[in-house]
């Protein structure tokens, strides 16, 4: 669904990315690993067309038989609009507004239903459905972050470290939800340090200063 190749970044004359490439089928989850700085927060905003200018193929899969098109050129809203769904590492959520007004917001046409879609996946956020965005906990924050993209009916989700610094329990939560999303045919690549996600990922790339330096494949999906 997703072949990237020879993918580089740059911040103006800052070069962050040195030639990745990596394939992604849909119903796959693909972990990216690395230290602080090694380029994965980079990767995912250059696949969604943001703050990066990169070069490289970016190649995107249809719902249906039809040939795969390189976004690469593509403005954001138009990868949106194909499919791609990003939460940010910061979640960008709206503080004052209600957890249902967030996801309110971003669902646009057919958001009804789609509201139900999404409370099935996350029963944590039915209780608080009224309450200010701003009075959740971290973990329920990153909960909603992913809720609210999910609103958008994406393929494809690109997830900047939706584990770091939430609650054990919100982790395992978290895992399981994602693991639910891939079961339903999402693709799935995650910038994520958490070894249970790892452990579960059909691949896992190591990034090492803008390069890949590894790459694993195989685990069973659960
Ligand atoms: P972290 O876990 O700290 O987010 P990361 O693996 O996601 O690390 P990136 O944030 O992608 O790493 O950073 C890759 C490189 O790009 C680093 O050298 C970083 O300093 C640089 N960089 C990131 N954002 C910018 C920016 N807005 N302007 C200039 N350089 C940047």
């Amino acid at each position: 669904m997703l072949e990237i190749r020879q993918l580089q970044a740059f911040y103006g004359p800052a070069q962050a990315l040195f030639g990745v490439d990596l394939q992604l089928q849909a119903g796959q989850l693909l972990v990216l690993q690395g230290l602080n700085g090694a380029g994965k927060s980079t990767l995912l905003k250059a696949v969604m067309g943001l703050e990066v200018s990169s070069h490289g193929q970016l190649l995107l899969g249809g719902p249906g038989p039809a040939s795969a098109q390189d976004i690469s050129g593509w403005p954001t809203h138009r990868r949106a609009s194909a499919g791609l769904g990003y939460v940010a590492e910061d979640r960008r959520l709206f503080g004052e507004l209600t957890v249902l007004e967030n996801l309110q917001v971003a669902g646009g046409r057919g958001s009804a239903s789609r509201l139900d879609w999404v409370l099935e996946r996350f029963g944590l956020l039915k209780p608080m459905l009224k309450r200010p965005a701003a009075l959740m906990s971290g973990g329920e924050q990153q909960m909603l972050a992913l809720a609210r993209t999910l609103m958008t009916r994406p393929r494809l989700l690109l997830l900047d470290e939706p584990c770091e610094g939430i609650s054990p329990v919100l982790v395992q939560a978290m895992v399981q939800v994602l693991l639910d999303l891939r079961r339903e045919g999402l693709g799935l690549l995650v910038a994520e340090q958490n070894r249970e996600l790892a452990q579960a990922a059909d691949q896992v790339l190591e990034l090492v200063a803008g390069t890949v330096r590894g790459r694993r494949s195989g685990a069973a999906p659960t």
